[in-house]
């Protein structure tokens, strides 16, 4: 969608520190990290939030590739969260749905 900002980066449009793409899957280093590792795993194509995956076989190939990245990163031996923001009260600011991978400190439970 040529107005979405995580369409335009998936498209490389938008520059960003990519760190995994396939022909579905695009994941990139968030520009504002909340944590030493803090990468945003994303489809491709574009589904605005959570509640609009029509076809959750999606979600396995994302987190499949989630695994692999906390592998990667280092972070699937001393722990990680996995975060999807949707709609006002969880603060999603990007309407393109998008996996937080977030590890390499202690993350805070509960979250805020
Ligand atoms: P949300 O609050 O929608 O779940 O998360 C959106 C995330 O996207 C935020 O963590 C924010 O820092 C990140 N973000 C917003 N704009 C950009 C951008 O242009 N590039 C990158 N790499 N991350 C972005
Ligand atoms: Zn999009």
């Amino acid at each position: 969608m040529k107005d979405c900002l995580f369409c335009r980066i998936a498209a490389k449009e938008i520059p960003s520190s990519m760190v995994y793409e396939d022909d579905k899957i695009f994941a990139f280093n968030d520009i504002n990290p909340q944590a030493p590792v803090h990468i945003l795993v994303i489809p491709k194509e574009h589904i605005p939030s959570i509640t609009d995956v029509k076809d959750g076989s999606i979600l396995g190939e994302l987190y499949n590739i989630i695994n692999k990245l906390a592998e990667a990163k280092g972070v699937k031996a001393t722990g990680f969260r996995v975060i999807v923001n949707h709609g006002r009260d969880s603060g999603q600011a990007v309407p393109h749905l998008h996996f937080h991978l977030l590890g390499g400190r202690h993350l805070h439970w509960p979250p805020g």
